[in-house]
């Protein structure tokens, strides 16, 4: 019997288990789906099938692995309001703005993008003694590991460029977004063959199964630093190959030339896309004293303009938290914020009594720079912005924290903007962005916020392994 996966519940009946764990919907708190649990021994099964199909596929030209991913593009665009309206239920992120239907299409992007891809040996020398050639051979199989705030589009990102480069793949979605990763490979798999490409849904222990696999090659994880820490433990028996994406906490210093009006609806989604649940999201806001104002201003304006609400109405923007850890954490740090005497300029007061985990759309000024609203990574829809009277001192701040994933420079002077940017400690700087992803651009975290890059020809480097070949 063939399944409709175009459709919602089509989608969702060739993987939901009747008798799994209940999915709730973080906007409504209603039953999105049941999930099937693996276990470490579906790991084991799931490892040794990738292991089985990985000599096939490598052995296949890089054409032919091209040609299944613009496929698998494809069959994502046949079925991408299904996708989006199951990631909509199940990760609580509205369908509009930079969401849902924005993940999905992600998806479909990055595997176009991987697909026309090529990674060429170089030649490294070639003189009338020697000639050698870096070759990029497939690491094997890769095992991935990801999170619950952008699941779809992250778990692409991981396997994309590792089947690719030849490369089978075992993933472990989020515990809290199972149902939308399984959704996706299943549409996927219409055109990919067997066991290239397998999803084991389960808890952290599962992925600490798959993490600690003898028989796993190369490890992609992206999470939290402390899981990473773990990770990268566990990884020292195995000598698995590691990319980490790990948490961050990215500075946006506003220059005295800006134009608050110009940029404010940009610093706004450069800080709330995702309702804040992104890892390279603006954290932390510094801006000049002869600015201050004007930019409050100007973003409060924004935060008006843009509705939150249940993901599956069309006018909404901004949506709920994805789970009560992750409202608890955000509840508790904004709480500490006002008691510390912060000025909140809109949100800051959740409604009692509601259905899902909805935080408002919260600005804080006045606070100081090392208030824990500040130094820690919040995840929410929250952005503290700090005054500052020395570019020196606020450069001082964006550098002082352990992790170093995003950050952001603001003016209209670009040679300006681009000396404060060299200045950063981060694996990306945008200029007059944020967080502007681009599948030809590589990204990675420094210090604390992990290693290895993703996307682009590097991307494709860190899922092989190097062969140099000389004569
Ligand atoms: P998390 O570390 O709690 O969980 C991530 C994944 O790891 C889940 O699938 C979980 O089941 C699994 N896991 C837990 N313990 C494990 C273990 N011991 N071994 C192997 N796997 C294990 O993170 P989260 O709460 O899902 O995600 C939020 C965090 O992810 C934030 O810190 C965010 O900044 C970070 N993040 C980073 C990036 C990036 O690209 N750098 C992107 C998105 C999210």
């Amino acid at each position: 019997m063939s399944t409709d996966l175009t459709t919602f519940a089509g989608l969702l009946s060739t993987i939901e288990d009747p008798n799994g764990r209940e999915l709730l919907d973080p906007a409504t708190g209603e039953v999105v789906g049941r999930t099937r649990e693996g276990s470490t021994a579906d790991i084991d099964t799931a490892v040794a099938a990738a292991r089985k199909a990985q000599s096939d596929w490598a052995s296949r030209s890089s054409e032919e692995r091209s040609e299944l991913l613009n496929k698998a593009a494809d069959a994502v665009e046949a079925s991408a309001e299904a996708l989006a309206e199951l990631l909509s239920r199940e990760q609580g992120k509205p369908l509009n703005g930079p969401n849902a239907r924005f993940e999905v299409g992600a998806c479909a992007a990055w595997l176009r993008a991987n697909a026309a891809f090529e990674l060429e040996p170089e030649v490294l020398v070639d003189d009338e003694e020697t000639h050698a050639e870096l070759h990029y051979a497939p690491v094997g199989v890769v095992g991935a590991v990801g999170p619950w705030n952008w699941p779809m589009m992250i778990s692409v990102w991981q396997f994309a460029p590792s089947l690719k480069m030849g490369n089978t793949v075992v993933l472990k979605p989020s515990e809290y977004t199972p149902l939308s990763v399984q959704a996706l490979v299943a549409v996927i798999n219409e055109v990919l063959p067997a066991d290239v490409l397998t999803v084991v849904p389960g808890s952290g222990e599962v992925g600490a199964a798959l993490t600690s696999h003898a028989d796993v090659d190369k490890i992609m994880f992206t999470g939290s630093t402390k899981t990473g820490q773990a990770i990268m433990r566990s990884a020292a028996d195995t000598l698995a190959r590691l990319t980490l994406e790990l948490g961050g906490n990215d500075a946006g210093i506003v220059l005295e030339n800006a134009d608050p009006a110009a940029i404010a609806g940009d610093l706004f989604w450069g800080a709330f896309i995702n309702t804040g649940q992104t890892c390279a999201a603006m954290k932390r806001l510094y801006v000049p004293e002869s600015l201050y104002d004007q930019v409050c201003e100007a973003l409060v304006e924004v935060a008006k303009q843009s509705p939150m609400g249940v993901g599956l109405e069309e006018e909404n923007v901004l949506g709920p938290l994805q789970n009560k850890q992750q409202y608890d954490i955000v509840a508790k740090l904004v709480q500490a914020a006002k008691d510390s005497g912060a000025r909140v300029l809109t949100g800051g007061d959740p409604a009692a009594d509601q259905p899902g985990y909805f935080y408002p759309t919260t600005l804080v000024a006045d606070i100081d720079n090392d208030n824990p609203l500040v130094a820690e990574e919040q995840f929410g829809p929250v952005l503290p912005i700090i005054k500052y009277t020395d570019l020196e001192q606020a450069i001082g701040w964006a550098n002082e924290l352990e992790v170093g994933l995003g950050s952001s420079v603001w003016g209209s002077v670009l040679e300006e903007c681009k000396k404060v940017a060299a200045r950063l400690q981060a694996g990306s700087t945008w200029i007059n962005k944020h967080g502007a992803v681009d599948p030809r651009i590589p990204f990675g975290g420094v210090k604390k916020s992990g290693f290895g890059l993703e996307f682009g020809l590097e991307g494709l480097k860190h899922v092989s392994v190097p062969h140099v070949i000389s004569w």
